[in-house]
């Protein structure tokens, strides 16, 4: 359970940038001039969704609604589905439109490549104006991890990342950045051009925080008997109504028996539709539900035990839970989990419950706490895993797990920043600003780190009183976190320096070093210890600085700015031998200069 939902995007596009560079004339979009495919937000999908796992089938139909959010009237539409599925049929308004179909490379899906649909619409849509067309599409969803393979990644690592398929014996498919299986439009995106296929789908979840997907989800019986075999999906589900042909969920057409399902997913911008087949059973205990497959009733109950020695941190932190924690097992062992809200595909291993509690402390705080910033949504999950470590072993256990994510973080700092347009200045502050950036390590790395360094400036009851304040709805300025946190401080303190460095901008970590230090004997055999802690670095910070005897030890906190001094001042009943900087709650790029020893006489 380790790499859960920490760092896998982080190391696959590192990975994969590396490998790329060799063979970047392999990964490039196909260039298309004039046609601006990110013009209609996709608002309404309303699709009935056959599967047939005997035969890996899919096949959709339905209606979906179109807004022309760009400042120009359009009159060419795109729609884009997997490159395993082909457009059957396209109409608006009853009547065949024109379109020009053709096969578009992008990583945005895992077989690298879409059928794009590029429709001729009957009349142009001027902004802000809305369409409807009538679709139709069908294929197979085979395992495919093509755009990983042809960049260099090696088997195992892209089989463990591209695991979607539809398969005779389990099927799990996940939507946008993984399988095209419902119609999106992005421009091409490749894994060779650093975090382009997450900027992609950055914008898309921006356009589309608020569309919504309808969907009746059939899975074709094909000949099963007995237990019939029931999707499950990651959105709402609702009761069958009028779908019901015959039995309440069954459905006959065209002598082809399926159980169906209805679903609706509310907000598509958070939730990218998934399914999966399987055999499954289901345990229910409330606020968990596990689908596990055959054989796996001891892991389920597991994983559902580890729920009840979290929720009381979970909901102390975040408040109630809003949703219950929904837990769908992937079968394969080696699959990457995959998390969505409050939903989480993954393989039910063996695994200690200290484990399995620091792992679903993440999923249960997507059922407690939503926001639509990446970095406050993401950064408040990861937060609450390293809250669990702690609540296992304490404060320095949960510093070492979050150490042990920091390596990547400076790594990603010291990266070069994306690079700017011909003619234009690189941005190298607001390009990787927690609020912009759709680069995982930050937004959940970093952003980690962020709400533990504001829960240490703030303290816990403060800080929890800020997050049970939060209201995604109105979440409208950058500045609305910032705002809430200032209001439960003491003394009102400002916290504009710290979300300047951090959160607002990029200006890299700091790195503390100890510049000065003195003692000298005060009164009752006691030593006053003066230590000049400087920052090397660009982002400002809170910091502890300890000072060490052979017996103990005394810590102060001290602000220390940016490419600026600070000065702590401790009291140690005994003779002070060492001082440092810097418990390891500030990430920092440079540890090695965090400590110095007690000159035995002062300078
Ligand atoms: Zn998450």
């Amino acid at each position: 359970m380790k790499s859960l939902l920490t760092t896998g995007n982080r190391q696959l596009s590192t990975l994969l940038r590396v490998v790329c560079g060799l063979l970047c004339v392999l990964c490039g979009p196909i260039s298309s001039h004039a046609l601006d495919r990110e013009a209609f937000t996709f608002t309404l999908y309303d699709l009935e969704v056959r599967v047939a796992p005997a035969r890996q089938w899919l096949e959709a139909k339905g209606r979906i609604t179109l807004r022309n959010d760009s400042a120009e009237p359009q009159r060419v539409a795109t729609l884009q589905i997997s490159s395993s599925l082909d457009w059957i049929s396209l109409r608006a308004g009853g009547q065949p439109v024109q379109s020009l179909t053709q096969s578009y490379t992008s990583d945005v899906d895992h077989t690298g490549s879409l059928s794009e649909a590029l429709v001729t619409l009957p009349q142009p849509v001027a902004p802000g104006q809305t369409v409807e067309l009538e679709i139709a599409y069908a294929g197979i969803i085979p395992a495919d991890s093509t755009r990983l393979r042809r960049i260099g990644a090696p088997a195992s690592v892209a089989a463990r990342n591209d695991w979607d398929q539809i398969g005779e014996s389990f099927t799990a498919v996940r939507g946008l950045g993984y399988v095209a299986w419902y119609p999106v439009a992005l421009t091409a995106a490749s894994f060779s051009d650093g975090n382009e296929v997450f900027d992609g789908m950055a914008r898309w979840q921006a356009r589309h925080a608020k569309s919504e997907a309808r969907m009746d989800f059939c899975r074709e019986l094909e000949g099963l008997t007995g237990n019939l075999p029931r999707p499950v999906l990651n959105g709402e589900e609702l009761p069958m109504g009028d779908l019901a042909g015959g039995a309440v969920g069954r459905k006959a057409e065209e002598e082809r028996p399926a159980v169906c399902r209805r679903y609706r997913f509310a907000a598509l911008g958070f939730v990218a539709p998934a399914f999966a087949v399987g055999n499954y059973q289901t345990l229910r205990q409330p606020p968990v539900e596990v689908d596990y497959l055959p054989g796996q009733q001891a892991a389920a109950a597991d994983y559902a035990a580890a729920v009840p020695g979290l929720e009381p941190l979970v909901t102390d932190w975040f408040g109630p839970l809003r949703r219950e924690l929904h837990i769908i097992e992937l079968d394969k062992l080696e699959a990457e989990p995959y998390e969505s809200g409050a939903v989480l595909f993954t393989p039910l291993g063996t695994a200690e419950r200290k484990a399995l509690e620091m792992a679903l402390a993440h999923s249960l705080t997507h059922a407690a706490f939503d926001s639509p910033r990446l970095w406050i949504d993401e950064g408040a999950a990861h937060f609450a895993q390293a809250l669990a470590v702690e609540q296992q072993g304490g404060r320095a256990a949960a510093i070492a797990y979050m150490g042990n994510q920091r390596p990547a973080l400076v790594e990603a700092e010291a990266s070069p920043p994306v690079p700017a347009a011909p003619g234009t200045t690189p941005d190298t502050t607001a390009s990787q600003s927690l609020i912009s950036s759709a680069d995982a390590v930050f937004y959940r790395t970093k952003a980690m780190y962020v709400f533990w360094m504001l829960r240490d400036l703030l303290g816990d009851a403060a800080l929890q009183r800020a997050l049970k304040n939060y209201r995604a709805a109105d979440d409208k300025a950058p500045a609305y976190l910032q705002t809430l946190a200032e209001a439960q401080a003491v003394a009102r303190k400002s916290l504009e320096w710290f979300f300047d460095d951090w959160v607002y901008r990029d200006r890299g970590l700091p790195d503390f070093r100890i510049a000065a230090v003195y003692s000298r004997p005060a009164l009752g055999g006691s030593f006053g210890v003066t230590v000049t802690v400087e920052n090397l670095g660009g982002a400002g910070a809170e910091v502890a600085v300890f000072a060490r005897s052979e017996h103990g030890q005394v810590s102060e906190r001290v602000l220390v700015p940016a490419r600026g001094k600070g000065v702590a001042r401790l009291t140690i009943p005994e003779k002070p031998n060492e001082v440092s900087v810097n418990d390891g709650s500030v990430p920092e790029s440079d540890l090695a200069n965090n400590s110095a020893p007690v000159p035995e006489k002062p300078e």
